[in-house]
């Protein structure tokens, strides 16, 4: 067992290597009071891009058909450490997983979740989301979305919080083979848009993938990660602005 306090308050600081402030240097956020969304631009100049047009989450409304280039999934086993970062409960990936989008590879660097959703489709929420984020070799930055509705215990989560992070700063070895692909839907129809990170800095330019179908979490696992979270992590929709969904 390993428990490490974590430095940092930015939940994809994993995500930028080269993001070496200090946590004494950024602001604090949250989900709720002063640090709340509505309060995210104003805590820090890095932060500037929560004001943004084209931020994340939204409704997926009005989606328009269009001839999608083709996503594939290269997923291998990887998941390496589980982390209670104070925003979310997230599982880092081993190098060696990626997906192809836009004839370009985007590596898995973790995968995380929020509760209830943060992406609605046509007005409805989740109660649970999984973020899987990738990054091609620019940074450009590409997340998988997948809904999950209450049902059967779901084994990728079984194995991924057989040791669930309880508060912030702890971190688990994983000790199980897990396999991110486990957690997605049978059918790989998707929905896509163009929107930002969902937490501080808010970084526009994120490609969107947004599953259409669910896959299925027990109340119970979702009691522990709520439990582990002490409150909802979900930023409220964001105006879609002059964006379109495809699918
Ligand atoms: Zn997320």
């Amino acid at each position: 067992m390993k428990i490490k306090p974590l430095l940092s308050c930015t939940l994809l600081s994993l995500a930028f290597a080269s993001a070496n402030v200090s946590a004494n240097e950024k602001a604090h956020w949250g989900y709720s009071g002063n640090q709340g969304p509505e309060h995210w631009a104003q805590l820090s100049g890095d932060n500037l891009m929560c004001d943004g047009k084209n931020q994340s989450p939204i409704n997926l409304t009005g989606i328009i058909e269009a001839d999608l280039s083709p996503l594939t999934f290269n997923y291998k086993q990887g998941g390496e450490q589980v982390i209670n970062n104070g925003h979310t409960v997230q599982v880092n990936y081993k190098k060696g997983s990626s997906i192809t989008i836009d004839g370009k590879r985007f590596n898995l660097l973790q995968f995380h979740f929020h509760a209830p959703s943060e992406n609605h489709i046509n007005g409805q929420s989740y109660p649970l989301e999984a973020h899987l984020v990738h990054a091609d070799k620019n940074g450009n930055l590409a997340v998988v979305a997948v809904m999950f509705k209450q049902g059967k215990s779901n084994e990728l989560l079984a194995k991924a919080w057989q040791k669930m992070p309880n508060h912030a700063g702890e971190k688990y070895d994983i000790t199980s083979k897990i396999n991110v692909a486990e957690l997605l839907p049978k059918n790989r129809d998707h929905y896509r848009f163009n929107g930002s990170l969902t937490t501080p800095p808010c970084s526009e330019g994120v490609r969107w993938l947004v599953m259409k179908d669910t896959v299925d979490v027990s109340n119970a696992q979702l009691k522990r990660f709520k439990a582990a979270l002490h409150g909802p992590n979900n930023r409220p929709v964001q105006p879609l602005n002059a964006r379109l969904v495809m699918q």
